[in-house]
C-alpha cells in the first residue's frame, strides 16, 4: 500500500500538480481496498468549503459513511505556512497536506469499523464511548432488567439527540480526533520513509506534527498533568465508564501507577491517558533536541 500511495504523491508533486478529485479517488480506493473499508466509505466529495464552518478541512459522516474534503480551506492553510523547504519539499508539501486531511478522515472510517468489531482493546473501548450513538452496554443491561423494546428505543433516541446537541467537539481532547491526527501523521511517515533523505526537512516536519499531536490536550494543573481523555469524559459527566477496569481509581497517584504498569509512555500519550510530569518534560526536551 505504502508504495502505491508514494507513487501517487510522487506523480503529482513532480508535475507540481495540485491534488484534485482524481487524486482523492485514487488515494481513497487504495486505502479502502487495503484496509477493507468498503462498508465504511460509501461516498466521497471534494468541495470548496463548508458553508457553516469555513475553518474545517474535512469531515467524515458516521451515518452516511461519506468523506468530504474542503480544498479551498486546505489551500489557505498552505499559504499560511512558510517553512524552510527546498522547492522539491514544497511541491511534496502541497500534496502531503491534502493526503493528511484525507487520511485523517479515513482514520475516522477505520474507527467506526473498530467499534463495530469484537476488538476488546482499550482504544476500541474509548472510541466506542466517544463515537457510538448510544451505550450498547446500557442497552444490554436494560433488556436484562426487563425494559420493553419501546423503553429502550426512547433511551437510544434521547442519547442520540444529546449527542447531536453536544456538537461542539473540543479537538484538543476528543480521543477520536487526537487518534485520527496521530494515525494520519504516522501513516504519512510510513509512506515517505523510503524517500526521507530526499526531503529531510519535510520528513522532520511530519514527525514533529505526530509528536505535537501526541502531546495535544495535556495541561499542567496544580503541578500535575491532566489527561485529555479523562478530561473529555469528565466534561460530559461520563468518567464513571472507566470504573469497570481494575486499574481505575479516583486516587490520581495510584491511577497513574496502574496505567504505567500496563501501558508504555507512547501508548498512554496516544490514548490521552495520564503521564507523569517527569515523563512529559523528558518527552518535550527530546523533541526539542531532535532525539525523537
Ligand atoms: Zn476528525
Amino acid at each position: 500500500m505504502q508504495e502505491e500511495l508514494l507513487k501517487l504523491i510522487y506523480d503529482y508533486a513532480i508535475k507540481v500538480k495540485m491534488p484534485d478529485y482524481s487524486f482523492m479517488e485514487k488515494l481513497i480506493n487504495i486505502v479502502k481496498t487495503y484496509d477493507n473499508l468498503d462498508k465504511y466509505i460509501l461516498e466521497f466529495e471534494l468541495k470548496d468549503e463548508d458553508e457553516n464552518d469555513k475553518k474545517i478541512l474535512g469531515n467524515y459522516n458516521g451515518s452516511s459513511k461519506k468523506i468530504t474534503v474542503y480544498q479551498l480551506q486546505i489551500l489557505k492553510c498552505l499559504k499560511d505556512k512558510n517553512y524552510n523547504f527546498t522547492i522539491l519539499e514544497r511541491n511534496f508539501f502541497n500534496c502531503v497536506i491534502f493526503v493528511q486531511v484525507i487520511l485523517h478522515e479515513i482514520s475516522h472510517a477505520i474507527q467506526y469499523k473498530m467499534i463495530e468489531s469484537n476488538n476488546s482493546s482499550l482504544e476500541t473501548y474509548i472510541l466506542k464511548s466517544a463515537l457510538a450513538n448510544y451505550d450498547q452496554e446500557i442497552v444490554t443491561e436494560m433488556f436484562k432488567h426487563g425494559y420493553s423494546i419501546n423503553q429502550v428505543k426512547i433511551y437510544m433516541e434521547l442519547q442520540e439527540k444529546a449527542r447531536k446537541n453536544n456538537k461542539k467537539i473540543n479537538y484538543n481532547i476528543a480521543p477520536q480526533e487526537r487518534l485520527a491526527q496521530i494515525n494520519s501523521y504516522q501513516k504519512l511517515e510510513d509512506i515517505l520513509e523510503n524517500i526521507k533523505n530526499a526531503i529531510p526537512m519535510l520528513f522532520r516536519y511530519i514527525k514533529l506534527m505526530k509528536y505535537e499531536n501526541l502531546l495535544l490536550g495535556y495541561e499542567f494543573s496544580k503541578n500535575s498533568i491532566s489527561s485529555p481523555t479523562f478530561k473529555y469524559f469528565r466534561d460530559s459527566n461520563d468518567l464513571n465508564r472507566f470504573s469497570k477496569f481494575g486499574w481505575y481509581t479516583n486516587d490520581v497517584e495510584k491511577l497513574l501507577n496502574n496505567l504505567q504498569c500496563r501501558y508504555d509512555l507512547n501508548e498512554r500519550l496516544k490514548l490521552g491517558l495520564l503521564v507523569q510530569d517527569r515523563e512529559y518534560d523528558e518527552f518535550r526536551r527530546n523533541l526539542k533536541k531532535g532525539i525523537l
